[in-house]
């Protein structure tokens, strides 16, 4: 065997597995395969100026390469069972929520000391919620910030790559099972090993799926979250966002019984694109430091949308939605609220002449020619339900971005080790669809090698 142990992606389920290993095996010859770029070598093309939307790389820097999908990520650490996948259902609630606080001190050491961990415990905006029919979920987040979260990875890698060989630009193909081991099949050529782990994230889904198809792994399909990304003055929500930086709160909707949540708060951030095989979605993020903050708060208004037989393309019905903006707006879709509840499209006068400035050059343009009537009444619903806790939300001015998607993998076999039928192969982190989250997936890589060493 070439290797003890390879590891297939380099995101946060990837990097933990080979932080423990190289903690808890150092004896063990370990590789990481990685199709994207060394972290020093990833960098959006968009600056704004010169390119202004997505120009489709053909390795996506912002998904992509050492850190995988968090490494521009704001950095939002959450450490609970209520969101952020379902780890706990395989490993228990209290060993899930140990690792993740296992793998927050790691980021502390690496780089992390000093920011800072907000908490929902205590607080008295729990109640204005429940008063208002809204839901705060529970939890601990440590902000990071896009900035350090950068720095933690930095470290991290300095201190794993005499440790680890790391292979970047290395897309696996395919994984072949052999006597006493696997194959994993590269174009720079095979290489075998004893156990593989595989942490390939969202953008590794169609691979996943691939993969398992060939190697007759059950997978069961799952949710596509639907929406907008919020964008309005700092001062709206900042009652809220001093206190607790990150709020997820849940609304049921009165006219249809759908739950829609906000997700990935970013105080005084900036909205990004974010491309998901090449279909231009929208996201956000912030920096911790004050110099690089906007005036601008972001976050996003999700639909979860289940489907029963005889659909299980969940994700392709995101897909769709999210190329109809891409086909309408050749990116990105920015709206008024006041012009969506008018039924008008807003143009680029009207934007310009907003109280709100866009942090992200998006198409003006009319989001319920995109967006299904269920999902956008659920949105307009639950932005008048969030008016009442953070008045100013449903300003005229407040902008809607549009779409914002969250594709979730397809949920794969394993047992609680995060093993599949076979001996020996792991899925974990968001590629076997259990986990949706930074600390998840981080805790899922522990969890994996922990068992792989006892
Ligand atoms: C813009 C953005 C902001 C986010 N913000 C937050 C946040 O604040 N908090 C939070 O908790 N979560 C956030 N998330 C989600 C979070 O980043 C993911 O949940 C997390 O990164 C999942 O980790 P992972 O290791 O499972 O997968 P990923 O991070 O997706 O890493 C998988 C890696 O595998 C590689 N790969 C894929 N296929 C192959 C292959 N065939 N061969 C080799 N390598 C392959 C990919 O290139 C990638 O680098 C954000 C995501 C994005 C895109």
């Amino acid at each position: 065997m070439n290797y003890d142990i390879i590891i297939i992606g380099a995101g946060p389920g990837g990097i933990f597995s080979a932080y423990e290993l190289s903690r808890l095996a150092p004896e063990m010859k370990v590789a990481v395969f990685e199709a994207g770029h060394a972290l020093s070598k990833r960098r959006c093309p968009i600056d704004g100026e010169k390119i202004k939307t997505c120009i489709g790389c053909k390795s996506c820097s912002i998904m992509s390469g050492f850190g995988g999908a968090g490494a521009f990520s704001d950095g939002k650490y959450n450490i609970t069972n209520d969101f952020g996948g379902t780890l706990y259902e395989y490993i228990g609630k209290k060993n899930a929520l140990d690792l993740m606080k296992y793998v927050d001190e790691i980021n502390m050491k690496y780089g992390g000391e000093g920011t800072k961990l907000y908490s929902t415990a205590g607080t008295k905006f729990k109640k204005l919620c429940i008063q208002n029919d809204l839901h705060l979920l529970d939890a601990s987040v440590r902000h990071l910030g896009t900035d350090i979260n950068y720095v933690v990875l930095e470290n991290i890698y300095d201190h794993l790559k005499d440790k680890v060989d790391f292979f970047f630009d290395t897309p696996v193909k395919s994984i072949n099972i052999i006597d006493g081991g696997y194959e994993i099949v590269c174009e720079k050529g095979n290489f075998t090993c004893e156990k593989c782990i595989v942490s390939v994230g969202r953008s590794g889904s169609k691979w996943m799926e691939t993969i398992c198809r060939e190697l007759d792994i059950p997978t069961k399909s799952n949710r596509v979250d639907i929406g907008v990304r919020v964008e309005l003055p700092a001062e709206v929500f900042s009652h809220i966002t001093d206190e607790l930086y990150e709020s997820k709160i849940v609304y049921r909707t009165e006219k249809y019984g759908d739950k829609v949540r906000t997700f990935c708060m970013n105080p005084k951030g900036a909205v990004v694109n974010e491309n998901t095989n090449g279909i231009i979605t929208v996201n956000g993020h912030s920096y911790e430091d004050p110099a690089k903050q906007t005036e601008n708060t972001n976050f996003a208004l999700l639909v979860a949308k289940h489907f029963s037989e005889p659909f299980k393309d969940s994700n392709g019905y995101g897909e769709s939605i999210a190329r109809l903006s891409n086909m309408l707006g050749g990116g990105v879709l920015v709206q008024r609220f006041g012009d969506l509840i008018r039924g008008r499209r807003s143009t680029p006068n009207r934007i310009e002449e907003s109280f709100v400035t866009p942090t992200l050059n998006a198409t003006p343009g009319d989001l319920s020619l995109v967006l299904p009537k269920r999902i956008l009444d659920g949105i307009i619903e639950m932005i008048y339900a969030l008016d009442k806790v953070a008045p100013g939300t449903a300003n005229d001015d407040t902008l809607l971005y549009g779409v914002e998607v969250k594709f979730y993998n397809m949920e794969v076999e394993v047992n609680e080790n995060l093993c599949t039928k076979y001996d020996g192969l792991y899925i974990i982190g968001d590629g076997s669809g259990i986990t949706h989250s930074l600390s998840h997936a981080s805790a899922s890589g522990v969890h994996v090698v922990r068992n792989i060493v006892k």
